[in-house]
């Protein structure tokens, strides 16, 4: 880190004038040789807050917070020291000697240009006309303007004035462009990289400003665009707004995570200090690490709308992963915190975060309002849901806790439970009908289809004998067992005119039944009996159902209660007697024939 000569420091703290920059942020009014405010710290409403001119320094006579213009920055900008004397240093026009074993820090000027546009942008929401429609989407979110100067937010015009203004102040293209506000087109011109966007100042933890969260005002996509990766920014490692939530959210030991910029300022403005939120992008591992750093527990205030539920309980399973304990608030209907504050104030919110559940507890909540733990499928389903969380709990305490909860709730052993999350993660491993309802797991990767597969030999014989097709499919009671491209096939060749030559069909099919039937009709084949290789194929199909009945009752088996489990072992003992009927021995006979064909 570069130190700043004691002289310089002196020499800033000399040129600031305490009243002007304090004056900035709290209302002061003189009295005497003083001027007194209310406190921007504890969030007093009365004038204990004192600024001290003679003795350039603040005090608060309630929280007995104070010091000289450096404490002020820091305490209120999450700065630390040397940052906070650089930035007074700007503001005043003092310039610090750079002086290190290594010489000037070289990623200095990018810090700067970023804090010089910062001001330049929030002088525009403040003052330009062009702002005025950024001015009027900050009221139409609830938020009054002035209110939000601590917080930096800026307005970037469109066209030229923002690249005209920074070279007036000597910032070279090259560091614009480092530093992730311009970008060069393709004919080689320089393009500024925000447009008629609101600029939120996103900051490292030094409190440094190191990029932007651009949300478009207007029509335009994307809604919200970050800063790039820069010089001085790497998406993914900070979080919006920790910088001055990282002392509250040590003292409070718990920290409040919700989803955007507005919800952040506005549970600032309502009097919330440990707040932050991610940067508009997923929740990362580093992110999660940031946090834990910090403490042990963090509250999830989130929409309640499908993408914010699953941005929860992704986001709960990073923090679990990282070893803090998860709690998720839930916003009554309609709500998200910035409405919720908006209506009822700091107290409506203090309630949902009292009200606050664990994150697992309230997956299982929402599984339980499905309807899935009334029902053996169901539970069954509702595991599978529950197994990432489980995965993702990595103190082992925890992990413990849920497991117990889960045999509870599903009715399952412990030693269930371990053996499916000792499994690998993965979907249930067969198609269950043909209508999957949406909430249902993500289907596994198809199998690998073996190219003597009982549909071919289907597919086989109703190409070469017209008749036989609908007595075929007669014979097969659940089409579901087909796979595909296999399937699509056949019901092509199933609706087919016996009269129209199957290469007709070539021009309608999707790219992998139509490469399918090619094949097939390129074969030389000509078994000698075509009823034997449709009774084999049959047969097959028909072992490959039970199978997959013998496997739903594996996967049902430890859901189910003493009733339920006698059963469904009646079934499995019905399933393996049928498997033991089909006479594999018949397939073999079959394969060999198809094979002789000339
Ligand atoms: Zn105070």
């Amino acid at each position: 880190m570069t130190s700043i000569p004691d002289d310089v420091i002196e020499q800033v703290r000399d040129a600031a004038d305490l009243v002007e920059v304090i004056g900035e942020h709290v209302q002061l009014r003189r009295t005497g040789t003083d001027y007194r405010g209310a406190c921007p710290f504890h969030g007093g409403k009365h004038r204990n807050f004192a600024v001290i001119p003679k003795k350039q320094m603040f005090y608060c006579f309630v929280c007995h917070e104070g010091g000289d213009v450096f404490t002020f920055y820091m305490k209120k900008f999450g700065m630390d020291y040397p940052t906070a004397v650089r930035e007074v240093a700007r503001r005043v026009g003092v310039t610090i000697p750079e002086r290190t074993a290594s010489g000037p820090d070289p990623l200095e000027p990018f810090y700067q240009a970023v804090a010089v546009a910062q001001e330049w942008y929030a002088r525009q929401l403040r003052e330009a006309p062009e702002a005025e429609s950024a001015r009027r989407y900050v009221a139409s979110r609830g938020l009054d303007l002035a209110q939000l100067h601590p917080y930096g937010l800026g307005y970037a015009p469109p066209g030229p004035a923002f690249l005209d203004a920074m070279q007036k102040l000597g910032i070279t293209p090259d560091v614009l462009i480092g530093a992730g506000l311009a970008l060069r087109r393709e004919d080689q011109t320089l393009r500024a990289r925000f447009w008629g966007r609101l600029l939120f100042p996103i900051h490292d933890l030094r409190g440094r400003v190191v990029a932007f969260g651009g949300r478009v005002i207007g029509d335009g996509e994307p809604k919200y665009l970050n800063s790039p990766d820069s010089e001085v920014f790497h998406k993914g490692r900070l979080l919006y707004n920790l910088h001055s939530a990282k002392h509250a959210i040590r003292k409070a030991e718990h920290a409040l995570l919700v989803e955007g910029y507005f919800d952040v300022l506005r549970l600032l403005l309502a009097g919330l200090d440990h707040v932050v939120a991610p940067l508009g992008t997923g929740f990362t591992p580093e992110q999660a690490l940031l946090l834990k750093k910090l403490t042990e527990r963090v509250t999830l205030l989130f929409d309640s709308d499908m993408a914010g539920l699953r941005a929860t309980f992704r986001t709960g399973d990073e923090l679990l992963r990282a070893r803090v304990s998860v709690s998720v608030a839930t916003m009554p209907e309609g709500e998200d915190p910035d409405t919720l504050v908006r209506r009822g104030g700091l107290a409506a919110l203090e309630k949902v975060l009292r009200d606050g559940v664990d994150v697992f507890e309230r997956k299982l909540q929402l599984l339980e309002r499905k309807g899935w733990l009334g029902t053996l499928s169901g539970r069954r389903r509702a595991l599978d849901r529950l197994l990432p969380t489980l995965r993702a709990a990595a103190d082992p305490v925890t992990r413990d806790l849920y497991i117990a909860r889960v045999g509870e709730a599903l009715g399952v052993t412990r030693e269930a439970v371990l053996r499916e999350i000792a499994d690998r993660p993965g979907a249930p491993p067969f198609r269950s009908g043909a209508a999957r309802p949406a909430e249902a797991a993500p289907l596994a990767a198809p199998r690998v289809r073996s190219a003597s597969g009982p549909e071919r030999d289907l597919i086989r014989v109703m190409l070469r004998d017209p008749d036989a097709r609908r007595r075929i499919a007669e014979l097969l009671p659940d089409r579901d067992l087909l796979r595909e491209p296999d399937a699509s096939l056949f019901e092509a060749v199933l609706q087919l005119g016996s009269e129209v030559p199957p290469a007709g069909l070539l021009e309608s099919l999707a790219p992998e039944p139509r490469v399918l039937l090619a094949a097939l009709l390129d074969e030389d084949w000509g078994p000698p009996d075509l009823g034997a290789v449709v009774a084999g194929a049959v047969d097959r199909l028909e072992s490959r159902r039970l199978e997959r009945r013998m496997h739903e009752v594996d996967r049902r088996m430890p859901f189910a209660n003493s009733d339920e489990q006698m059963a469904l072992a009646q079934e499995k003992d019905t399933l393996s007697r049928k498997m033991s009927q089909l006479n594999p021995a018949r397939w073999n006979v079959i394969r060999k024939g198809r094979t002789g064909a000339g």
